[in-house]
């Protein structure tokens, strides 16, 4: 049974983090890490935890699990201090977005420490701990990756923590936790990010227009593209091989459609829209829809 925890970074996901331990193990004690005053008095008044501090400090010694839940960029300076630290009975687990720079950058700081990457594929685009609930991870997939800091009994502990969550939980390498999230998570930001920009960029009349009738598709690149800049700007920067490799292969694709409208073939059209409305009805057919 886990007796006490730390969770630095007590945002969307350390919140829910905290709230769903909290509704399993309630004599658990959490000890709660935030740069953020503020979301550290959100944090006491939602009695997410049991001590609070600024700083990485030696209250997290003790600690069965350490999340790791703050932007990758925080990561590290959070490993320096985590190394000064008497770790020898805890398990460091993170929360991150991307996995093989901060595997990278784990095994390089970290001396005699467990470190078990992990990634739970839930979240929305709010922030903060006033936006975590209990059920986050409830139905969705957790994700912890292989590395030289951990063995199989370290990941089959983490995991068996996402799912006392709910979480459905998977086991990869990092490379294809990062292709895959590439595609599935990254790039749709990144395109969402860009046509909201690219629309923000349009004359002052069409603009307001734009927002009038956002209803036909643009309002839900708008929602995707509302989520923390300082995150998103780590995932890109972290994930960066991927994404370059994946926008270089989109924009031959987008050439092609380009080329396809500017030569009245509607074939090509047809055809291609076919094919993505297939993906929608496998994903329909999975039940991943709802989400
Ligand atoms: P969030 O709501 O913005 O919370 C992050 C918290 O960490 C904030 O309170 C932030 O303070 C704090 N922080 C930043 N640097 C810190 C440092 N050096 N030491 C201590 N605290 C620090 O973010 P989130 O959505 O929970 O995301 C956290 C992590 O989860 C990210 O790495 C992200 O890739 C991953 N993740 C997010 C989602 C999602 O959908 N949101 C899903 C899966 C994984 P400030 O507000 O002052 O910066």
């Amino acid at each position: 049974m886990t007796k006490k925890i730390s969770i630095i970074g007590i945002g969307l996901i350390g919140s829910s983090i905290a709230r769903a331990y909290r509704a399993l193990e309630s004599n658990i004690e959490i000890n709660i890490i935030d740069k953020s005053i503020s979301n550290l008095e959100k944090g006491k008044l939602n009695k997410l935890g049991n001590s609070f501090s600024e700083k990485v400090d030696s209250k997290i010694e003790g600690s069965d699990l350490v999340f790791i839940c703050t932007p990758i960029s925080a990561y590290e300076n959070i490993f320096k201090k985590l190394n000064t630290l008497i770790l020898s009975n805890s398990i460091i687990t993170d929360v991150g977005s991307s996995k093989c720079k901060v595997i990278d950058l784990a095994e390089k700081i970290l001396v005699n420490k467990v470190f078990v990457p992990g990634h739970p594929i839930a979240g929305t685009e709010k922030s903060g701990p006033e936006n975590g609930f209990k059920d986050l991870f409830k139905d969705r997939w957790f994700i912890s990756t292989y590395c030289k800091l951990c063995d199989d009994e370290n990941i089959n502990f983490v995991n068996s923590v996402w799912a006392s969550f709910g979480s459905k939980t998977v086991t990869m390498k990092s490379k294809d936790h990062d292709s895959i999230m590439a595609i599935t998570s990254h790039i749709p930001h990144l395109i969402a990010y860009n046509i909201v920009g690219t629309a923000s960029g349009l004359e002052e009349n069409i603009k307001s227009e734009v927002i009038k009738f956002s209803a036909s598709g643009f309002r839900d690149f708008t929602r995707i593209a509302s989520s923390d800049p300082t995150m998103w700007r780590d995932i890109m920067l972290s994930n960066k091989e991927e994404i370059i490799a994946l926008i270089e292969k989109f924009n031959r694709d987008i050439k092609e459609t380009l080329d396809a409208i500017k030569s009245d073939n509607g074939k090509f059209l047809f055809e291609k829209f076919k094919k993505t409305k297939e993906i929608r009805e496998k994903i329909i057919e999975a039940g991943l829809d709802k989400f």
